[in-house]
């Protein structure tokens, strides 16, 4: 029965209890979106930019960026997608930005602590977004990642704000971000979800960093590999407590780690009131057909 849902699924979408949820594809280069396409994803959840950074010794130009995208969105279609910003640092140590294991390590200055503190590498990397949208048929979002405080989320926006005003007042053609997200993957952010969904218009669980906080288990630590549990009772608790509270705050709420990709943790986040899965392409069709199987839509 799972195998005939599958086959149909490709390319439709699937509603829960009137609700459609979009089951869209994680992707971090242009091969990967056309996987996405090909694989039946509703959209991009999570864009990763940090290919643009690695294994290079220069940070890449706003033109270049601008290319890069518009490439990647032109394969999309009219899908909706969302760009996470640079999430320098941590487990992804970028040469080009010198960063230091300690410094910015997974409890150091990364993800969004490192582009507040460095806003002219955000800031370039906002610009190309809004201006490769320009020419793209879906809706383009953006989210940071690494978000710790409401304040951060803040600040985020008023800086996405910011870049919008700058663009508009030199007349650069350029589209304004869809949505303004945030990625909720560190347990006082997931705690806090109504603070910080107040703040923007959606919310994105990274489980994979999330768990590694959660559990205290570094997430590329093999030593510690059995504890690194993206499914253990302690993330559940904790992600039923941050889709209600992001719900209370009127907030979109959408999936982006791994676990997303399980298709029974994928029932479950649903059944919990998640808006949106996101995931590695190959893992669409089944999620897809289990969420049918599951709720019968
Ligand atoms: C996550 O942490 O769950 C996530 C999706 O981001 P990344 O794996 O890129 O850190
Ligand atoms: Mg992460």
């Amino acid at each position: 029965r799972r195998a005939e849902a599958r086959a149909a699924s490709v390319g439709t979408t699937v509603s829960v209890r009137g609700r459609r949820i979009r089951v869209a594809a994680n992707v971090g280069s242009l091969a990967e979106a056309r996987a996405a396409v090909d694989a039946g994803a509703d959209g991009v959840g999570l864009l990763r930019t940090e290919l643009l950074y690695v294994d290079r010794p220069e940070l890449p130009g706003e033109e270049e960026q601008v290319a890069e995208l518009a490439e990647i969105f032109a394969a999309l279609g009219d899908r909706p997608v969302v760009v996470r910003t640079l999430d320098a640092g941590g487990d992804k140590l970028l040469p080009a930005l010198h960063l230091d294991p300690w410094r910015h390590g997974p409890l150091g200055e990364r993800g969004l602590r490192h582009g507040l503190r460095h806003p002219t590498v955000l800031r370039t990397q906002l610009r190309a977004i809004a201006r490769a949208a320009t020419d793209c048929r879906g809706e383009v979002s953006v989210m940071a990642p690494m978000v710790t405080v409401a304040a951060e989320a803040r600040a985020f926006r008023d800086l996405v704000g910011s870049v919008v005003r700058e663009l508009a007042e030199c007349d650069v053609p350029h589209r304004p971000p869809a949505r303004v997200g945030v990625m909720i993957e560190v347990p006082a952010a997931a705690l806090t979800a109504e603070e910080i969904g107040s703040e923007v218009d959606f919310v994105s669980v990274g489980s994979n960093d999330l768990a590694q906080y959660v559990m205290a288990a570094d997430r590329t630590n093999d030593a510690v590999g059995e504890l690194y549990q993206p499914d253990h009772p302690a993330l559940w608790r904790l992600y039923e407590t941050l889709v209600t509270g992001a719900r209370r705050a009127g907030c979109e709420v959408a999936v982006c780690g791994e676990l997303a990709a399980s298709p029974d943790a994928a029932v479950r986040l649903v059944d919990l009131g998640v808006d949106e899965l996101s995931m590695a392409p190959t893992a669409i069709p089944d999620v897809k057909a289990a969420l049918r199987e599951a709720f019968r839509s």
